[in-house]
Order: structure tokens, then sequence, then C-alpha cells
């Protein structure tokens, strides 16, 4: 009897085991209490202030699969994905920043790093340096493999030249995940993963991109000119950086959906408190079946999204296939942030549409999601792949 109940535990993907739920309320605590008084300062100023990015970092969320015996919480992926969407569901800019830290940078050396990277690099990442991962540039970004950022071998050293765009937490970054060729004829087999580190000569963060949401996440340029980097610094093997980068990107876009439906979840928080109080024609909004139906159909989307979402997050962690899944639950996830987003400012009627009311960001914050860690279009690609071959 008790070893049927475990199993049937086990089968409900949404029913989190006490550890599980422990830490999801505590960072959503965090994110109502801490992140919420200044969502909208942030996303004015288009910054993160330094005194929440060292919370983060007590809390626990910069660490999440880093072994304890390096700092970290280690815990697991599913661990990441609940901390992305209890953070965006207040703040996707926050959950971003957490996500790429997790489930880009730290996974990447997990898996790629040797020991003597592991040691050096985890418990600065553990302990309050961010990563940043920096595959994209102006003439490369769905055909990653076609960049241009080269490395030349020079002593004992590589010399890398080429300019990186769009890369998140590039102001706040102190360690950079870099892509580069050593040998262009030789395609994607050329791409090598270097761990950059701000301060290398020759490096340098350029321009900040003014971005139409999650405008509090730092999407920056980064430039290399000749910057030196030794060769202990190559991640995985030369010539093996094309693995590095669509390994993590596989399991990074299930961390993207989390931040989705974090987000999803804030916009239809926030509507159904709304319709609760706002009245027209003598009752609340909330009294009418159009509107009920509506917050009815946005849920059940929401929910189909999550299930997507968590079971591709628990088949990674199981260790199972989980490729065609990641990408389903990216491309849906995106596009039920976006109507559930739109619903919410619609709800809201002219005050959807103002800075007053916190609707009108997560809208403009939705529509990311779509966009990087590999477009909708790509997902597609990928999907159909898996089923056509
Ligand atoms: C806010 C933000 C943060 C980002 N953070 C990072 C980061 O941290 N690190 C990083 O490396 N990159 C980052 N990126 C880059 C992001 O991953 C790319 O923008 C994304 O992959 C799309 O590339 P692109 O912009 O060059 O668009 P393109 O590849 O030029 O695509 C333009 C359009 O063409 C479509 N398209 C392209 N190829 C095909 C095809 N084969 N079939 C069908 N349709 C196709 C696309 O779907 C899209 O609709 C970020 C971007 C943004 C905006």
């Amino acid at each position: 009897m008790t070893t049927q109940n475990t199993e049937q535990t086990n089968l409900a993907l949404t029913m989190l085991s006490e550890d599980e739920r422990l830490f999801r309320d505590s960072v959503y605590e965090f994110a109502d209490r801490e992140i919420r008084p200044l969502v909208r300062e942030m996303d004015e100023h288009a910054k993160i202030e330094k005194p929440l990015v060292d919370k983060l970092f007590d809390l626990g969320v910069m660490a999440i699969e880093i072994p304890e015996s390096y700092g970290g919480g280690g815990a697991r992926f599913f661990h990441a994905v609940l901390a992305v969407e209890a953070l965006s569901r207040v703040d996707p800019s926050i959950g971003v920043l957490v996500d790429v830290q997790n489930t880009l940078v730290i996974n990447a050396l997990l898996r790629w790093g040797n020991e003597d990277t592991r040691r050096r690099f985890l418990p600065r990442l553990a302990a309050s340096t961010i990563g940043a991962y920096a595959l994209s540039e102006a003439g490369s970004g769905s055909d990653a493999f076609a960049l241009a950022t080269r490395a030349i071998e020079r002593g004992d050293d590589w010399i890398i030249t080429g300019r990186k765009l769009w890369i998140t937490n590039g102001n706040e970054a102190d360690l950079f995940i870099v892509f580069a060729t050593v040998n262009p004829e030789a395609g994607y087999r050329g791409i090598t993963a270097f761990l950059v580190e701000r301060g290398f000569p020759g490096f340098t963060v350029g321009r900040k991109e003014d971005k139409l949401g999650i405008r509090a996440s730092s999407t920056c340029e980064l430039l290399l000119e000749e910057c030196r980097v030794p060769r202990a610094h190559v991640l995985g093997e030369a010539g093996k950086g094309y693995k590095v980068a669509i390994e993590t990107l596989n399991e990074g876009r299930i961390g993207i959906g989390a931040q989705m439906i974090g987000l999803a979840q804030g916009a239809l928080d926030h509507a159904i408190g709304y319709v609760k109080t706002r009245r027209q024609f003598g009752k609340a909004i909330a009294d009418f079946q159009a509107v009920q139906h509506q917050l009815a159909r946005a849920a059940t989307e929401l929910e189909a999204a999550r299930l997507m979402v968590y079971n591709a997050a628990r088949l990674r962690d199981a260790g199972q296939p989980f490729l065609t899944e990641a990408a389903m639950c990216k491309l849906f996830s995106s596009e039920v942030a976006e109507r559930v987003t739109s619903l919410a400012v619609n709800l809201y009627g002219g005050y959807g549409f103002v800075k007053d009311y916190p609707v009108e960001k997560l809208y403009r914050d939705a529509k990311i999601g779509q966009i990087y860690e590999g477009t909708s279009n790509l997902q597609l690609q990928t999907i159909a792949k898996q089923l056509i071959g």
C-alpha cells in the first residue's frame, strides 16, 4: 500500500516533494518581499542593483546545482526550474539572471569542466561571481555555428578576436563562456568554448541594449580584441564547443519555459485580484461569465504549459531523453505567456496600458520567450526533425 502511494505521488508532475515545495515557497516569499517593491524602478532604470544580487547569492539561488563541497546547494535541475519560475512570477528579469547562471553557465561547467576548472570556478560562482554565456553575434543568431569570433594559438595561450552580441548578464558578469572558432574551415567542428574573465587584456563589455522587455536584465555587446586566454581556460576540448553549446542550450530552454510560466502566473495573479475589485454595471467585473471563462481558459493553458516544463525538467533529472519535450515546453509556454499577459492587459482595461499597474510590463517581458535560446521557428524545426527525421 505504501509503495503504491509513493508510485502514485511520483506520477503527479506538479506534486512537489517536501524539499522542493519548501525551496519554491522560500524563493517566492523572497521575491515577493525583496524584489516586488523594486520591480518598477528596475524596469525604468534598466538596472539590477548590487544589493539585490548579493541577496540572491545569500538565498542560494545562484548556485543551485553546484555540489555542496564547492559551496553550492547540491540540488537538482528541477530546483533551478522552480526558482526561475518563482522569481519570474514577480520579475522575469531576475528570473533570467538566475536562469543563465544556473542552467547555462554552471550547467556547462559541471558537465564539461575538468577537475581543475571546477575547483577554480565553481566556488566563485557559488559565492559572488555572476556568469554569462556568449554564443550569438551580429551575423549569427539562429545559425549560431556560423560565428566569426576567431581563436588562434600563441604559445600557452589562445588569442581571441571578435564581437559578441546580446549577452545576458553582460553588465554584472565576471565570468563569460565565450564561443569562438579555432578553425573556420572545419565549420562547427572548429567551435570551442573558452572561460574568459572580466579584466583579461583585450576584453571589454560594450554597449547595453535598450529593450522592449526584461529591461532590468542587462543585454550587452562583448568586444574581444586579441584577448589573451590561458590554455587551461578551454571548457571541454578544442573543437568540441558545438557540443557544449547544443547540450547546455537543450537544457537551458527548459529554464526559459520556467521563466514564461512564472511570468504568466504573475499576470494571472494580478488579473484575478483586479477583476474582483473593479466594478462596472453595478458589479465586480469578475461576476461576468465572459470574464470568468477568459480566466478559466488562461489558467488551463498555463497548467498545460507548467506540466510540459516540469515534465521536461524531470526527464532531464532522470537521465531520460528530453530534447523534444524541452523544445515543446519552450515553444508552448512562451505562446501561453504572450496570451495570458495580453488577457491581463485587456482585463485591466485602460489601466492595463499604463505603467502604474504591473501587467503592461509583464506583457512586454513575455515577448522575449519566443526569441532567445532558439526562436519559436527553431523550436518547431527541432520538434519536426524528431517527428520526421
Ligand atoms: C534580450 C536578449 C537576450 C539574449 N541573451 C543571449 C545570451 O545571453 N547569449 C547569447 O549567446 N545570445 C543571446 N541572445 C541572442 C538570441 O539567442 C538570438 O537573438 C536568437 O537566437 C535569434 O537570433 P537573431 O536575433 O540573429 O535572429 P535570426 O536568426 O536572424 O532570426 C530572425 C527570424 O528568422 C527566423 N529564422 C531564422 N532561421 C530560420 C530557419 N532556419 N527556419 C525558419 N525561420 C528561421 C527566426 O525564427 C526569426 O523569426 C539574446 C537575445 C536577446 C534579444
